[in-house]
């Protein structure tokens, strides 16, 4: 039957009603403002918009709204903080990402094996949990945010103290202002007789970042990811950091989350390296992963341990998904099988009306452009 009007429903989720028609028409519905559109049809768009929807008769849908943060208001607590590390090439990402995996205090005595999973998270000496993202680099960041996932909150800028700004350093600025996200600064290998701190600290003002010590609100930390002296400083900056933002989000619901990396594997079937941004996941859970979908067969943490359950802001790696999602799309988890498959075949069909429109026909802005 039909429920509500374009204009409701895009009021009801506080959206622009041409929002609402472009997302509409992405779906294959061609609908003007004043139409209305029926119940299912309207609790997809919902949910594609980032809301809950909930079924309140058979031609009536309410909708949760979320805060701010993208999250159920109510029931809110602290989250630990996502940090992506970016820098020149050869600066010392992956050397820091080893070092401060390495003073994590929750690591096991004998035989934690490092599961590199595409994400981890450790408990500083302090009793800060940080979560890290594996894939450093500004193309990880970028492609994931263009994919709408957005998930680091704060910026790690590492510049090697004997090298200063390098081209791919000016970048990744770019990227962290262009995305609105701290930065804090890494001057890195302070172990080298050749390094010189002072003179980055300089070369940063001329990108309008300015150190704290030059009057400015930008923190720069000298670290050596080789001798690790200076590391406790810099997860005491980001914990610092976290805390000014208010870092929170609702554990006490159904899970979403990001893929942070999938692959298909021998005898494990595809694995999903999850970012879980609200709620808990669990153990058979049913879920949608980009347009794929599965339950919850085991989760397993970033050192290869199985659990039972994750929430906000844990990495956490899945089995039991039906292919491999792509990285950037999101999970979420539904109430049961058909809504998995229900949304999972909706948002196929949304790929291939996206990348029909690319390829044949222009983009989707050019077409809309036209009508
Ligand atoms: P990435 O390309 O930014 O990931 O850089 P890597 O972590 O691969 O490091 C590049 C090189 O710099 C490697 O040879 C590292 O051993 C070296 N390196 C990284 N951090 C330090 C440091 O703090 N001190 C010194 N002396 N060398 C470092
Ligand atoms: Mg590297």
């Amino acid at each position: 039957p039909e429920a509500i009007t374009v204009q409701e429903l895009a009021n009801r989720m506080a959206e622009r009603g041409g929002e609402v028609v472009k997302a509409l028409f992405k779906m294959g519905v061609m609908a003007t403002i004043t139409q209305t559109i029926d119940a299912d049809t309207a609790e997809l768009v919902v949910e594609e918009f980032g809301h809950k929807a909930k079924r309140v008769s058979a031609d009536d849908i309410e909708i949760g709204l979320r805060d701010a943060e993208g999250d159920d208001t109510g029931n809110l607590s602290d989250r630990p903080p996502v940090i992506t590390i970016m820098g020149h090439v050869d600066h010392g990402k992956t050397s820091l990402l080893d070092a401060l995996r390495k003073t994590d205090v929750a690591a096991h005595e004998a035989g934690g094996i490092t599961q590199h999973i595409g994400a981890y998270q450790i408990v500083t000496p302090s009793g800060n949990k940080l979560t890290f993202l594996d894939t450093p680099g500004h193309a990880a960041f970028t492609e994931m945010r263009a994919r709408g996932a957005d998930v680091t909150d704060i910026v790690i800028l590492v510049v090697a103290a004997d090298d200063g700004i390098m081209a791919q350093t000016v970048e990744a600025i770019s990227h962290a202002k262009a995305a609105e996200k701290p930065i804090i600064v890494a001057i890195n290998k302070i172990d080298k007789p050749e390094a010189n701190p002072d003179r980055v600290k300089n070369e940063l003002l001329q990108h309008e970042l300015v150190p704290e010590d030059m009057g400015g609100d930008i923190i720069c930390v000298p670290v050596s990811a080789v001798t690790g002296q200076g590391l406790d400083n810099l997860e005491e900056s980001i914990a610092l950091q976290a805390e000014l933002m208010e870092l929170q989000a609702n554990s006490d619901r159904r899970a979403e989350g990001v893929v942070v990396e999938a692959k298909l594997e021998q005898g494990r079937g595809s694995v999903a390296t999850v970012l879980v941004r609200r709620g808990t996941l669990k153990v058979g859970d049913i879920f949608v992963a980009g347009s794929e979908s599965g339950r919850v067969r085991a989760l397993l943490n970033d050192r290869g341990e199985q659990v039972k359950s994750a929430g906000p802001s844990e990495p956490v790696e899945v089995l039991g998904l039906s292919g491999t999602p792509e990285a950037g799309d999101e999970l979420i988890v539904v109430e049961d099988d058909a809504r998995a498959r229900e949304v999972a075949a909706f948002r196929h069909e949304k790929r291939r009306q996206t990348e029909l429109a690319a390829q044949g026909r222009g983009t989707l802005d050019q077409m809309l452009s036209k009508i």
